[in-house]
């Protein structure tokens, strides 16, 4: 299902969201247990996947609070921030291990960027000089971002994986 611009949300849901949020780390809090991890993720890995909200790296990889860094954005992109986080990471925290997931039925496969900056421009009346880097092949995209972090000078020269996960069926899919 293609995805478009959608109208400001109402505040009263979000404040609803809000409340529930709170209330929920009420629970999480009442059995937390993790309080003495140490700041370096244990299993010293960094992941870099899309913020869709169907994959949840945590469970899909069987990770737990403190075992790695976990950098999410649309598209699960090699972006400038993106490896600022990956350098952070590997510099200063010790991470040996990167695996980077994009998954089936992105929504980044969905638009085109200047129709929706367009769109976003007209409805705002401010330049969206932003790209929003939508991508039209899956592999491809995935395959580019492995290879724009193996061949960042100020990334370290560690074990890089690339993984398509399938939103339809919970499988990782390797794209090396
Ligand atoms: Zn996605």
């Amino acid at each position: 299902m293609a995805i478009s611009v959608r109208p400001d949300t109402h505040r009263s849901s979000q404040t609803t969201q809000y409340a529930r949020a709170l209330a929920e780390n009420e629970d999480y809090a009442a059995q937390f247990d993790r309080s003495s991890l140490p700041i370096p993720p244990g299993r010293k890995l960094a992941v870099l996947a899309c913020m869709d909200a169907r994959l949840t790296v945590e469970d899909v990889l069987g990770l737990r609070t403190g075992d790695a860094h976990i950098i999410r954005n649309a598209g699960g992109l090699a972006t400038d921030d993106a490896i600022r986080s990956l350098v952070i990471s590997q510099t200063l925290l010790g991470t040996e291990e990167i695996i980077v997931i994009e998954h089936t039925d992105c929504g980044m496969l969905t638009f085109k960027d200047e129709a929706v900056r367009n769109d976003l421009a007209s409805r705002t009346g401010s330049k969206v000089d932003l790209p929003l880097l939508p991508f039209s092949n899956l592999e491809e995209n995935l395959k580019r971002q492995v290879e724009t972090i193996r061949s960042h000078p100020w990334v370290k020269d560690v074990p890089i994986h690339g993984l398509v996960f399938e939103v339809e069926t919970g499988r990782l899919r390797p794209v090396d």
